[in-house]
């Protein structure tokens, strides 16, 4: 562990520095940020009525669409002369939201990145290839400062380039990869296609910490395999810091949150109301320690949920699951909650109500072999997948096979959910 007395503090112990830290954080971002003072203020909240860490509820939730407003510099609570960098979130809808750094903040990064390396076995003995770009994105920079930080020699190699990639992790004794999971997969598949002697169980590659887009454990099944490693998920996003937010652990079941830094609730994303520990819900990130950008109720809209375990890691610090979807694409059936995430590949949920009841349609897309006129096959087929779908998500849907290309497609991505219930 990088921070031991942090990282396995005892429950009690860890709930009084939250508080402590709370306190701080939320008059911090109410004394020297204007939206955060006209926002509470429009709640009736004011920091002296923070006396436990339940009070945190009084506090109105901070949205991405108030981020975006408030771009560039807007929910900053110090003077530009503190700031000593900014990085900007990717932005894949609407505008990207700008999120700064003090000198302070970017120590505090850095450490959380070096908390990461150590929960996936690294030291200051590895030799960290840091493969995610460096520039805006937080993943480069974010990798690289947590590495210096824990004393591991960086190669700062950014993204692509891939026979570089390769021809360096063999020359320069690459130890520890960090990059995202579907490029470490594309590097698997660089080496077998194009380099015929290149053996990554002949590197001294060990380890990898991969996150910045959702993977399953059939891609760190297949990341193991063909590299040769233990491949660890970690977890972050740029409003909140950038990567460093959660990791997983030796044990590699679920991620470790480091709650001493930030502060984690679980909601139902329609009504806001809290959720207790173990539901699922969209999780809100509220900072104990930042300066520049503090987020308070922070609604990231992913959704996992959060509980507690004795880890054989010996961490104390809350877990949260790998994020199983967006609240935005929640559908809620017959009072199930189902992400068009957890049905694949093709397909499209059509979702209806007949009388008082919800009506879930699931179109699948069948491939031309299985798409035949043996009408035997099909109803065999579309039966199979019904069961599929009631087991995991509880949930009788009529199934529908179609034909290649019919599910209607706009800029080359399927339209997953076509919701009847609600007006157009
Ligand atoms: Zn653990």
């Amino acid at each position: 562990m990088f921070s031991p007395d942090r990282e396995s503090m005892p429950l009690p112990r860890l709930k009084e520095l939250q508080l402590e830290r709370l306190r701080w954080s939320v008059r911090h971002a109410f004394e020297n940020n204007a939206h955060y003072r006209k926002t509470f203020e429009a709640a009736g909240f004011h920091p002296d009525q923070l006396r436990s860490l339940a009070d945190l509820q009084r506090i109105p939730f901070l949205t991405k669409q108030e981020m975006r407003d408030n771009s560039p510099y807007g929910l900053f609570a110090v003077p530009m002369r503190d700031v000593v960098r900014v990085h900007s979130s990717s932005g894949t809808t609407g505008h990207a939201t700008v999120v700064g750094y003090t000198r302070s903040d970017i120590d505090l990064w850095a450490t959380l990145m070096a908390r990461t390396i150590a929960s996936a076995g690294g030291s200051a003995d590895d030799i960290l290839q840091v493969a995610y770009g460096y520039g805006l994105f937080t993943g480069g920079l974010g990798a690289h400062y947590g590495g210096e930080k824990i004393g591991a020699t960086v190669i700062p190699i950014s993204g692509g380039n891939t026979d570089r990639q390769l021809m360096l992790l063999r020359d320069f004794g690459t130890t520890m990869l960090a990059c995202t999971p579907s490029y470490a997969i594309n590097l698997a598949d660089f080496a077998s296609r194009n380099l015929p002697d290149f053996d990554f169980r002949k590197t001294r590659l060990r380890r990898g910490i991969f996150g910045a887009e959702p993977w399953t454990e059939a891609m760190r099944r297949e990341i193991e395999t063909r590299m040769g490693i233990d491949a660890f998920d970690i977890y972050g996003l740029s409003e909140v810091i950038g990567p460093g937010v959660s990791c997983e652990c030796s044990a590699k079941r679920g991620l470790h949150v480091f709650e001493d830094l930030f502060l984690v609730e679980i909601i139902d994303p329609d009504t806001g109301e809290v959720l207790p520990e173990g539901a699922l819900g969209e999780i809100v990130y509220t900072s104990l320690t930042k300066e520049c950008c503090p987020v308070i109720r922070y609604r990231s809209r992913d959704i996992t949920r959060l509980y507690r375990e004795g880890c054989s890691c010996g961490r104390t610090l809350v877990k949260m699951d790998k994020v199983c979807g967006r609240s935005d694409d929640m559908l809620i059936i017959r009072g199930v909650n189902v992400f068009p995430s957890q049905i694949e590949p093709h397909y499209q949920v059509v979702v209806d109500r007949r009388g008082a009841m919800d009506d879930i349609e699931v179109m699948v897309e069948v491939g031309e072999a299985i798409f035949s006129d043996e009408l035997k096959v099909m109803t065999a087929l579309s039966e199979q997948i019904a069961a599929r779908m009631r087991s995991t998500l509880g949930i009788t849907a009529k199934v529908t096979l179609v034909e290649p290309s019919t599910i209607e497609r706009s800029a080359g991505k399927a339209r997953r959910v076509v919701d009847k219930r609600k007006p157009s």
